[in-house]
């Protein structure tokens, strides 16, 4: 059986396992990132290149070294280096001595027929009830974790009892991934959401808001960006999360097919401070930037990896936005050289900093900051 592999971010790989298995294949998982693959990673791609193409060059040759034969990527057209992605790493991989099949996946606007070709020859279980049986059921899967995790940054910034809505996640991602027949993610899912709403609660506080925006990659990879939203929810902070996988399927990949103007709302909110889609996320950070700005509130949190292009563009529009909005923002720039400990103070500032400004406007009771990390 052909072992397939793919870029690790954050839990897509519950998803992905599924879709593969469903499809005849085997899936091999990269594990998680450690220090390892980003320095594997980071030995053989270009200095400049975007820090998630070095740590999917270090998931490759971690899977690689576990048998994969060939590599799932996603393919794409616009303004950002995104589109380049697959051919890049797959030559930098051959430089480096490393054989591996390579599929770039494109959204199907683009190729149709050529996307449909690739699947026929990959892919033993390719007929249409096949397809459309591991689509669901993926889809499911991706679709409960996103709801899941919707409501856990909620209820971590309340729990009475710090950790425990990390374990129930870590607990229910386990067993979702383990979970083959529909009912029985189903009923994973049920318990598991059941028991999140059961986690006592401090009933007294009004924790701090804040959205968490910025590159694709740095927002969903844990492993990558310091597990900001853990970080954050044990110091008694709602993150609002403002992009999750299932989103980003919905808008980029099938909105885009039937609805060219899809973006138009974005670009109306973001308008005064930019124009254009300038690729990636860029135009999405500023647009939450402005809509968090007028639904007052505490603060935002821009994840951007170094080089990234449409986080720079972003970056020189925030400053405005928060001025004529009065939105208190951080920007996090991360790579290979980032160090937690840097990360913590500044969060632990920054959220600091948010508190004083609800106490002195005279806003509801936060919890004190919880620092320790
Ligand atoms: S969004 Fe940024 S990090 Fe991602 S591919 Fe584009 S330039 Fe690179």
């Amino acid at each position: 059986m052909l072992k397939v592999t793919f870029p690790h971010i954050g839990n897509s790989y519950i998803p992905f396992r599924t879709l593969l298995m469903e499809l005849g294949v085997e899936p091999v998982i990269p594990p998680p990132i450690t220090q390892r693959t980003i320095s594997l990673g980071t030995q053989i791609a270009p200095e400049f290149a975007c820090f998630p193409l070095k740590i999917n060059l270090g998931n490759y040759i971690e899977t690689m070294e576990k048998g994969a034969e060939m590599i799932l990527m996603a393919g794409g057209v616009g303004p950002c280096r995104f589109g380049y992605y697959g051919e890049v790493q797959r030559e930098i991989l051959q430089d480096a001595g490393y054989e591996i099949d390579f599929l770039v996946l494109e959204a199907p606007k683009t190729h149709p027929r050529e996307l449909w070709e690739k699947i026929k020859r990959i892919f033993p279980c390719h007929q249409p009830h096949d397809l459309i049986r591991a689509l669901r059921k993926a889809w499911i899967k991706a679709d409960l974790l996103d709801q899941f995790d919707r409501l856990a940054n909620h209820v971590r910034a309340r729990e009475l009892k710090r950790g425990q809505v990390s374990q129930l996640q870590a607990r229910f991602y386990h067993q979702l991934d383990q979970a083959v027949l529909l009912d029985e993610i189903q009923r994973v899912a049920r318990q598991f959401m059941e028991e999140l709403k059961d986690v006592p609660t401090r009933k007294d506080e009004q924790p701090l808001r804040v959205r968490l925006v910025g590159e694709i990659y740095m927002v969903l990879e844990p492993n990558v960006n310091f597990h900001i939203e853990r970080v954050l929810g044990e110091m008694g902070v709602d993150v609002e999360r403002t992009i999750y996988f299932t989103d980003w399927v919905k808008d980029t990949l099938l909105k885009s097919i039937y609805d060219p103007n899809w973006r138009a709302q974005m670009l109306a909110v973001a308008r005064p401070y930019l124009k254009n889609f300038v690729g990636g996320h860029g135009l999405e950070t500023v647009a939450h930037t402005v809509e968090a700005g007028v639904n007052r509130y505490d603060g935002v949190i821009q994840l951007a990896p170094f080089t990234c292009m449409p986080e720079i563009v972003a970056m020189q529009a925030l400053p405005a936005v928060s001025q004529d909005l009065d939105i208190p923002y951080l920007t996090l720039i991360i790579d290979e050289h980032a160090a937690e400990a840097g990360i913590m103070t500044r969060l632990e500032a920054f959220i600091d900093l948010l508190s004083y400004q609800r106490n002195s406007r005279g806003g509801g009771k936060t919890r004190e900051v919880v620092s320790g990390y």
